[in-house]
């Protein structure tokens, strides 16, 4: 479905994504996992259309996409979740989900997802009238999730979704994005701690200054003895 064929990403000087390549196939849930600074974030943006492809192609259903517009990434079905629940504060909950529906203009449909994700995310149901600016961390991320989904993504990309939040709200997260997968969305999703993201995920790659150092399965990353020496605290 998806496949980076030899991406490299820089910024300015810098080299962010050396020479990535790797595949997501449909109905997959694939991770990215790697230290702070591993160019994790950047490899979904470089996907997203949101930073340059310096070298390299992305391919999507076999088409190359690599620096076309954000806008017409999503409408192709790719929905990007970035870090740090970036919802609009001033705006309501319902004015976030639909904003998350702008590609479309199918109303009855928009509002069957709407009550669709109120129906996955009661929390948000609570509290759909108020701002999103005054929902706590976890309600933020809920609501980050279900505008990702309002776009009715094929794919979905979640940028450490479980960042910053309580360890109740974690779990939710990660049982939410695996509901995702298994309702026949394709996932990618970085995250920092390796073992939650093995512990979740069909396959992953892992990612060190810009390069994939390892990829397989989750059983073949956990028992690999670098991996759970370096990323697991393991021996
Ligand atoms: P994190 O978990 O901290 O988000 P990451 O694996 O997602 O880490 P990236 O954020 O993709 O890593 O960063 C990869 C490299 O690119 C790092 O060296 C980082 O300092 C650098 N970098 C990231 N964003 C920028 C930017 N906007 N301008 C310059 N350098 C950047």
């Amino acid at each position: 479905m998806l496949k980076l064929e030899n991406v490299t990403v820089c910024y300015g000087a810098t080299v962010a994504v050396d020479n990535v390549s790797m595949d997501v196939n449909e109905g997959e849930f694939v991770t990215l996992i790697g230290a702070n600074g591993a160019g994790k974030s950047t490899t979904l943006r470089a996907i997203s259309g949101l930073e340059p492809v310096r070298s390299g192609r992305i391919l999507f259903e076999g088409d190359p996409i690599q620096n076309a517009a954000p806008q017409d990434i999503i409408r192709l079905g790719i929905a990007h979740c970035p870090e740090g629940r970036r919802v609009f504060p001033q705006l309501t909950v319902r004015e976030n989900l639909e904003m998350g529906a702008f590609r479309r203009y199918d109303r009855q449909g928009i509002k069957a997802d709407i009550d669709r994700m109120l129906g996955m995310f009661p929390r948000l149901a609570e509290r759909i009238r108020q701002s999103a600016g005054t929902l706590s961390g976890g309600e933020q991320q809920m609501l980050a999730i279900a505008r990702a989904l309002m776009s009715r993504p094929r794919l979905v990309m979640f940028d450490e979704p479980s960042l910053g939040l309580a360890p109740n709200f974690v779990e939710q997260v990660f049982k939410l994005v695996s509901e995702i997968c298994e309702g026949g969305t394709t996932v990618l999703m970085v995250e920092q701690n390796a073992y939650a993201a093995l512990e979740l995920c069909d396959r992953s790659y892992l990612l060190s200054t810009g390069e994939v150092m390892l990829s397989g399965t989750a059983e073949e990353m956990l028992a690999n003895p670098d991996i759970r020496r370096i990323y697991l605290g393991g021996e």
